[in-house]
């Protein structure tokens, strides 16, 4: 049985692929700190003999017992909400975090996988985004706790691949959505559909003209599984290319949760990208791999996922404070 350690597996984004690579059969080892993650994202795995979890922080020394194939880094905060919070233990995740995966990894001789994001390519001035851009990121600006501590990661995982000779994969994250995101992190998704839920109005930042690319978590995933067993060492883009203006996206939920609130408008956040969209030639001709769920049958998926959490859940006070954390 292939063993394979996954941190941040109390996550979104971890704890699907725990699903995954459980259901492929793998020996699962989750980690995660719990300060974004949460236990009831993967409590259904703990009765499974071939699943085991550690509470730590991956940002200190990483002690597994036993072999390992793989190392998934998937542990870091990842709403800009969440880098206002927790700004250092996002530096801290991706910079300390993955020296200390990669550093496993050589001790294990497994191969590593690194979440990478889209935001390495910060507000872009290439549209649709290739890998080849370099990017254009303010270091000192609101995000840029998560964006160079991600393009430092890309830089010391290639560092380990070229001196040490060790396996690693890179993926680019673009924006995904999906059963599990936390109500309360600030992304527009959870944002817009727990509005619709409480019956507040819906929060558009800036005049909406903004666009993102969303991709459905089980496309992501799939993406990922083909990328870790993949020859190829360099960063590939993983996201949906169905580009939508974040005013049209509302408009979808308003329809979607057939809510007859209204939509209202902020000031936009600090360095908040205009325009993302992935060019994904690559992980077409590479991994042969293209997003199959389109954003009406994604949607419809999450919002009964939404729908099916509890009242105390949905009105937790926390969820209406991003006007304190708005990025500035
Ligand atoms: N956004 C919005 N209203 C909200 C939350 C987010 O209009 O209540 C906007 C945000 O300013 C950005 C887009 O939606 O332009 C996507 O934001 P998100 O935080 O989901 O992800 P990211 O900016 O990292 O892509």
């Amino acid at each position: 049985m292939k063993r394979i350690l996954i941190t941040g597996a109390a996550g979104f984004l971890g704890s699907h692929l725990c699903d995954r690579f459980i259901k492929e059969g793998y020996h699962v080892i989750g980690m995660d700190n719990l300060i974004t993650g949460r236990l009831s994202n993967i409590e259904h795995l703990f009765p499974l003999a071939n699943f085991e979890f550690y509470n730590h922080d991956v940002s200190k020394f990483i002690h597994v017992p036993g072999e390992l194939d793989y190392i998934l880094h998937f542990a870091s905060p990842a709403s800009p909400i969440d880098y206002l919070k927790i700004p250092i233990q996002t530096l801290k995740v991706g910079s300390l975090g993955i020296h200390n995966c990669l550093g496993l990894a050589k001790a294990k001789n497994a191969r590593v996988l690194i979440a990478s994001t889209s935001e390495v390519y910060g507000d872009p001035t290439v549209h649709p985004q290739r890998e080849d851009y370099w990017g254009n990121v303010n270091p000192i600006g609101p995000r840029g706790v998560y964006d160079e501590a991600k393009r430092f990661q890309e830089a010391m995982t290639m560092a380990y691949h070229t001196f040490h000779g060790l396996e690693t994969r890179i993926v680019r994250i673009f924006n995904t959505y999906g059963p599990r995101m936390r109500l309360n992190d600030g992304r527009v998704l959870p944002a817009f559909i727990g509005q619709a839920l409480r019956g507040e109005d819906l929060t558009i930042f800036g005049d909406g003209s903004q666009t993102r690319s969303f991709c459905y978590v089980d496309d992501l995933v799939e993406g990922i599984y083909r990328l870790l067993h993949s020859d190829y060492p360099y960063p590939v883009n993983v996201g949906n290319p169905d580009e939508i203006t974040i005013k049209e996206f509302a408009e979808e939920i308003i329809q979607l949760t057939g809510t007859d609130q209204k939509i209202v408008y902020h000031e936009l956040p600090k360095d908040d990208p205009k325009q993302r969209q992935p060019d994904i030639t690559k992980a077409r001709e590479i991994l042969g791999w293209e997003p199959k769920i389109d954003r009406k049958e994604g949607l419809k998926r999450t919002y009964a996922y939404f729908c099916s959490l509890s009242q105390d859940e949905l009105n937790k006070k926390e969820h209406n404070d991003f006007e304190k954390y708005t990025i500035k």
